[in-house]
């Protein structure tokens, strides 16, 4: 393999609170130096004007491997992360099947292995089917490989399955992440509940809806001593309750999806199907709730909840079609607008899509430090360009972004030594 210099960029590493011009000494594979000093390389980068930071961490992916490759497959969707700067994500579990058993744990882990291109790490489903009934063998699926445990796309509804399964998860140190939704509450809807959906004249999913649920866990959480995180955090409701709950010490974190903190329930007039997504873009005071959680800590991690559809889930109407939007390729230039609105300085920004991520789920990424598997991002903070949903390397085309401005953009991508993405191309 051949060593890499990186040198003259502005180098960001939240994990050891590095922020300063260094050069980047990249030898068999792991990160050999971060300094002044310059050594010759087979492959040598100019990152003069660039940011130099860790491959960035997703820790919420969709992606369709095993059962509908049409939309994603372990191979796009590693494109598609290499291509947003992302060398490490974690996969939710309800493919068709679920990862609920060790065995495609195992075939997830392998075929993303075979190509190589981003570290793919599988989040298992807490229940059986993700039914909510009965849990998963869940010390088994953590040896396959599992790194964490949700049902995510379905609630764990059930508080005394909710318990056990903290309860249990917690005694070998996992997380339960939760999708918070309370199906009672939000059946039917398919956006935010509110001026909005009744001017659309469509079922709305009330903010309530959230809430209650993070309401509930996080007693359970404090009645077994556990560890929660709440996924793509949405509503004001939930940021407080999130927000109270780390102040009392409870081991509790919360993700926020880009979408949620650049975007409003207005997307979705004009029936605008690539607006709807689950939990759904609410009003300004949530964006402004969940801007103020990332900005004082509440919200540790951004994640992209990146959830491929095909064309043909969401050319229909807002009530029948499919939740969610692609995330990966446009999770970075969408959050610098955080920085640049002022709202959290780049290291803060990057180590919640670096650091904070791996540290939550016990990975040895996210980080620059000596001896390191070396996965780095290099991006142009200012360069600017337009989304052509067309040119994305995922196989689903639906973001609300398409023909949209966008100011940042990754120039390289390197994993584990590697260069795997590099000004618009893929090598594989
Ligand atoms: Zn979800």
């Amino acid at each position: 393999m051949m060593d890499v210099l990186i040198h003259g960029g502005r180098v960001i590493d939240p994990a050891n609170g590095l922020d300063g011009i260094a050069n980047v000494m990249i030898k068999d594979g792991c990160i050999a130096a971060v300094g002044e000093g310059k050594h010759k390389a087979g492959t040598e980068i100019d990152a003069s004007g660039l940011i130099v930071c860790p491959g960035l961490v997703d820790m919420h992916v969709h992606l369709r491997e095993p059962g509908q490759e049409w939309k994603e497959d372990v191979e796009s969707g590693s494109k598609a992360a290499v291509a947003g700067g992302v060398t490490s994500m974690c996969c939710m579990p309800n493919t068709t099947p679920r990862l609920d058993h060790a065995g495609v744990i195992r075939q997830v882990i392998e075929r993303a292995g075979e190509i190589g291109l981003c570290n793919v790490h599988p989040i298992a489903a807490v229940t059986k089917n993700l039914d909510g009934k009965e849990l998963t063998e869940m010390r088994e699926l953590a040896h396959a490989g599992a790194v964490a445990f949700s049902d995510d796309g379905m609630p764990v509804w059930h508080g005394g399955i909710m318990r056990k399964a903290l309860e249990y998860a917690s005694s070998f140190g996992f997380l339960i992440i939760q999708h918070a939704e309370d199906l009672q509450l939000t059946q039917d809807g398919c956006v935010n509940e509110g001026w909005i959906s009744t001017q659309l004249g469509v079922e709305g999913m009330p903010a309530e809806g959230e809430d209650d649920m993070v309401a509930r866990d996080i007693m359970l959480t404090r009645l077994v001593d556990a560890r929660y995180h709440v996924a793509h955090i949405s509503s004001k409701g939930a940021v407080e309750l999130v927000r109270r709950a780390r102040n009392e010490g409870l081991k509790i974190s919360a993700e926020a999806a880009p979408h949620h903190f650049a975007l409003t329930e207005e997307e979705v007039l004009g029936f605008n199907t690539d607006a709807k997504m689950n939990p759904p873009l609410r009003t300004e005071e949530d964006r402004q709730a969940v801007i103020e959680g990332l900005s004082d800590g509440t919200i540790e991690i951004i994640a992209t909840d990146h959830a491929p559809h095909h064309e043909d889930d969401k050319r229909c109407g807002l009530s029948c079609a499919a939740f969610g939007i692609v995330g990966l390729e446009t999770m970075l230039p969408v959050s610098l607008g955080l920085v640049r609105d002022g709202m959290l300085s780049l290291p803060d920004l990057l180590a919640k899509m670096t650091s904070n991520p791996a540290k939550l789920l016990n990975l040895d990424t996210g980080t620059l430090s000596h001896d390191a598997v070396a996965d780095v991002c290099i991006f142009d903070p200012e360069a600017t360009w337009r989304l052509d949903r067309n040119k994305l390397f995922s196989k689903s085309k639906n973001t609300p972004w398409h023909d949209k401005a966008m100011t940042g953009k990754v120039t390289h991508t390197i994993k584990g030594g590697r260069i795997v993405f590099e000004h618009g191309t893929i090598h594989a």
